[in-house]
């Protein structure tokens, strides 16, 4: 039992500058730390995550977490940091927006995700991080995309392995802002991806503003991070009813 709390996550400060020019001060260090710890110790009841060798987890988790928002200044929000509202969808384990935001305390981050186990837990573990600029939600994208509460307020939403990239535009575009971005974290990326993803954005009010070839720093895996802007108001109909952007991708 204790050995597995006992295990270190690297400290890589020299590749989170090199790639990222950003790292952790202590106090995100030791956040990190624990979030490791608690999914560990979450995974033995709830299926989290195979990802749980130290540096697989700094890799694969938190690396690749932040690394899609690393074009946020190039991107035009600067401007807006300090007051980011994200939501990531089908967080899982809390990925990316766990890691984001710890590396952005000022912004306020919203996990989604269908299941509640897995949102109880996260609930559960951000209190014991520490972590204050986290807020969680149970439901699915389509109902939240839904409620006027939910709908066009966020400035950013993230999503890592969620389904096709269709899928993911219809389930982030109605959340966002006009102006706003969705980031898809893909591995690889093909002109079908492409092509499908420009026609439902197209659908929804967006359009892929710029998509970041890249390899991760310690296994050069591949990953693909895809920006799509928001220009105009979703359209009323979308999101479709639940169950119905998987069945039927735009
Ligand atoms: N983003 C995480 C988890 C990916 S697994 C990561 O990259 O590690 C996909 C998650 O999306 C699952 O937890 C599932 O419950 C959730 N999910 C799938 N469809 C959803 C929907 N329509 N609304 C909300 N959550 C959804």
């Amino acid at each position: 039992m204790s050995e597995i709390e006992k295990q270190l996550l690297p400290n890589l400060a020299e590749i989170w500058q090199k790639t990222l020019g950003w790292e952790p001060d202590e106090l995100q260090q030791q956040q990190f730390q624990q979030l490791y710890e608690g999914i560990l110790l979450g995974n033995r009841q709830l299926n989290l995550t195979r990802i749980t060798a130290p540096k697989d987890f700094w890799e694969k988790h938190l690396w690749d977490s932040l690394v899609g928002i690393k074009y946020l200044d190039y991107l035009n929000c600067r401007e807006k940091r300090e007051t980011l509202r994200a939501i990531d969808i089908g967080t899982g384990a809390g990925f990316p927006g766990i890691p984001v935001a710890i590396a952005f305390p000022a912004w306020t981050v919203t996990l989604l995700d269908a299941t509640r186990k897995k949102i109880n837990f996260l609930q559960e573990l951000v209190a014991a991080v520490g972590i204050e600029n986290v807020k969680t939600i149970t439901g699915r994208a389509e109902a939240i995309g839904r409620e006027k509460l939910h709908r066009e307020t966020y400035d950013l939403a993230l999503l890592r392995a969620v389904g096709a990239v269709s899928v993911c535009a219809e389930y982030a575009l109605p959340l966002i802002k006009i102006d706003g971005l969705a980031i898809l974290y893909r591995g690889r990326w093909s002109e079908e991806d492409n092509l499908a993803l420009e026609s439902a954005a197209s659908k929804l009010g967006g359009k892929i503003e710029f998509i970041e070839e890249l390899k991760t720093p310690l296994t050069d895996s591949i990953r693909h991070c895809v920006y799509l802007r928001k220009l105009s108001r979703t359209p009323a109909q979308f999101p479709r009813a639940v169950g119905l952007p998987t069945r039927q991708p735009l």
